[in-house]
């Protein structure tokens, strides 16, 4: 699907680089060769929108490094009909490639700038199964719940309980978790843990993954967008 960007080489040699680190389900490196990464980045990271790395964009965030996003969804085990909630939107980008695994993606960003411009790439590539909500996503998304999957996009010291109590039973929930303890001795990167968590007949079983470098999920939304929950689209 030739759709707004040329740079069909660039996206295969990603998918090619991506397979080359482990990366096998088919669908899921379908998605990730259907997403035009360069236009989840600003104009001057085009260039490196195919490397295998986190990109910075606005109000200090990052774009994740496509194999972080590749393994994760794959982690997920997101099937065509599933409800999906992920929470930081961030630059959109993840939440394309859950685009086109799940039936439709929630996804929630407390940085209201952020979400305005996910939510234009977001139309722009035509992904009308992904509905945006500028919030905190510690409260999840009540009206829209449960979820088949839950997706945690920032780092989390606990996955907050609220979160668990959207998840439907059966369902699976993925967070990047912070070290109990902070590292000794200090390290300039705090890895977290990336957490599988299964909502399983006996309860909540979690598994750790591999280890991943995300920004916290804070809690409440920006001072200057204080005034107002409010659904995007
Ligand atoms: N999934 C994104 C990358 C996420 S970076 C992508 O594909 O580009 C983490 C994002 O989580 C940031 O945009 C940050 O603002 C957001 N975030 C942090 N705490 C949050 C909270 N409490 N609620 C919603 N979003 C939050």
């Amino acid at each position: 699907m030739a759709q707004s960007s040329p740079n069909l080489h660039g996206r295969a040699q990603l998918v090619m680089a991506l397979r080359g680190k482990g990366i096998t389900n088919r669908s899921i490196l379908e998605a990730l060769e259907k997403v035009p990464r360069e236009d989840f980045v600003d104009a001057l990271f085009e260039a490196e929108a195919y490397t295998d790395r986190a990109i910075p964009i606005a109000c200090g965030q990052t774009i994740s490094q496509p194999f972080v996003v590749a393994y994760m969804s794959e982690a997920l085990e997101v099937g065509p009909r599933m409800r999906v909630l992920e929470i930081g939107t961030g630059s959109g980008y993840q939440a394309a490639v859950l685009a086109h695994l799940a039936g439709r993606v929630y996804s929630i960003e407390r940085h209201r700038p952020l979400l305005e411009v996910a939510r234009k790439r977001l139309e722009k590539l035509k992904l009308h199964n992904v509905v945006t909500r500028h919030g905190d996503g510690f409260l999840g998304w009540k009206e829209q719940a449960p979820f088949d999957r839950i997706i945690l996009t920032a780092a989390v010291d606990v996955v907050p309980k609220l979160l668990i109590d959207q998840l439907k039973p059966g369902g699976i929930l993925i967070a990047p978790i912070a070290p109990q303890e902070a590292p000794s001795p200090p390290a300039e990167s705090i890895y977290q843990s990336l957490t599988k968590i299964m909502h399983s007949e006996q309860g909540l079983v979690a598994e750790s993954l591999i280890k991943v470098l995300f920004v916290p999920m804070v809690e409440g939304l920006p001072q200057e967008t204080r005034h107002g929950m409010e659904r995007s689209r």
